[in-house]
């Protein structure tokens, strides 16, 4: 009888930002359905989603992968459900108000790779710093882009599994790169970011490099980590008019705050008005502006006014399930 390994994986409730967790559970006979996976349970006592006196929690799956990383191995997105069976408050997918696929999703995941021998980014030296930032956006070479390897790794198991990734890139720090997956609606969009965070984890596992997803983990001059959203539904698609999407724009405006209590912990380190960033408070947008908080790509412009947006101010701590739904509930007002 064929045996396969179910990795069970959920959000623990840890704040301001919340971890992966995961847990294997072995299946005779499994039929590589998403609708065969069984709902499972945990000790929430331990990821801080339950007092220890009532301490079940439950994991619901809503999304399959194969796991390219293990012997008939599957990787099995979960939502945390209280013991009563409704949505756990940590459950940021099961709050998805309006999950509409005409939106589509195009997140910028930026992160870390970081030497825990020294507590730095790799390719940081033991004391000081390395030449400062200019030569290792999209760089190549010995000196300049690090952990290659890693970053390869990680690319293959998510094709591999069956994630969305559009492209990866060195980004503007040393140590900092980049992965795009691209999706039609918020819960596929967020399940791909987080079994994408949660494999490149488990590649670090192996190579004895830790993940860092603050979003500003080097004070100074340096670039932090945003997770930009872009997206369109299709109103922004086929508009073919700039007072159309300056209405679509504007309506962001008011909303500042409700935006930001969802795009990351500690942006207010990130969000300054340097490095590609407009200021925490400030909403501003321009055709190709990145100091912008919302940049107008210029292929949206040359295509005539049919196109996307890109949302600059998530970061890449932030979860993608509560940042793609506050964009759908804002776009969906003004679309009326
Ligand atoms: P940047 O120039 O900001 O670094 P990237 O190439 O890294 O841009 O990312 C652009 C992202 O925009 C890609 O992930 C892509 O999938 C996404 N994208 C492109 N067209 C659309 C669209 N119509 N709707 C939503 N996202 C889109
Ligand atoms: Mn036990
Ligand atoms: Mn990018
Ligand atoms: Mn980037
Ligand atoms: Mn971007």
């Amino acid at each position: 009888m064929a045996k396969a390994k179910l990795e069970y994986i959920w959000l623990d409730g840890y704040q301001p930002m919340q971890s992966l967790r995961s847990k294997t559970k072995i299946v005779s006979d499994f039929s590589g359905k998403l609708e065969d996976c069984p709902m499972w349970s945990f000790d929430g006592s331990s990821t801080e989603q339950a007092p220890g006196n009532s301490s079940d929690c439950l994991l619901k799956p809503v999304a399959l992968y194969p796991d390219p990383t293990r012997k008939d191995g599957w990787l099995v997105m979960t939502e945390v459900l209280s013991a009563d069976g409704n949505p756990h408050p940590t459950n940021g997918r099961a709050h998805i108000e309006d999950d509409d696929n005409d939106f589509w999703f195009g997140f910028e995941q930026e992160y870390f790779l970081w030497d825990p021998s020294i507590n730095k980014p790799l390719g940081f030296p033991e004391s000081g710093y390395p030449a400062p930032q200019g030569p290792y956006y999209c760089s190549v070479g010995y000196g300049k882009a690090y952990g290659r390897d890693i970053i390869e790794e990680h690319l293959d198991i998510c094709l591999e599994a069956g994630l969305n990734v559009e492209g990866i890139n060195a980004e503007v720090a040393t140590g900092q790169w980049e992965f795009q997956i691209f999706a039609k609606g918020a819960k596929s969009a967020g399940d791909q970011i987080w079994v994408a965070r949660y494999l490149l984890e488990r590649v670090g596992e192996a190579h004895g490099v830790a993940i860092e997803w603050h979003c500003k983990p080097v004070k100074g001059d340096w670039n932090g980590s945003g997770m930009h959203a872009n997206f369109s539904n299709t109103l922004l698609r086929t508009a073919g008019s700039k007072e159309i999407y300056e209405k679509v724009l504007e309506s962001f405006r008011p909303v500042i705050a409700e935006h930001i209590a969802v795009y990351g912990p500690d942006n207010h380190l990130r969000l300054t008005g340097k490095h590609e960033t407009q200021s925490i408070d400030t909403f501003s947008y321009g055709v190709s502006d990145r100091g912008a908080s919302i940049r107008i790509p210029v292929v949206t412009v040359e295509k005539g006014w049919k196109g996307y947006l890109e949302d600059r101010r998530p970061n890449s701590a932030a979860d993608p399930y509560k940042v793609a739904a506050v964009i759908i509930k804002t776009v969906k007002a003004a679309s009326l």
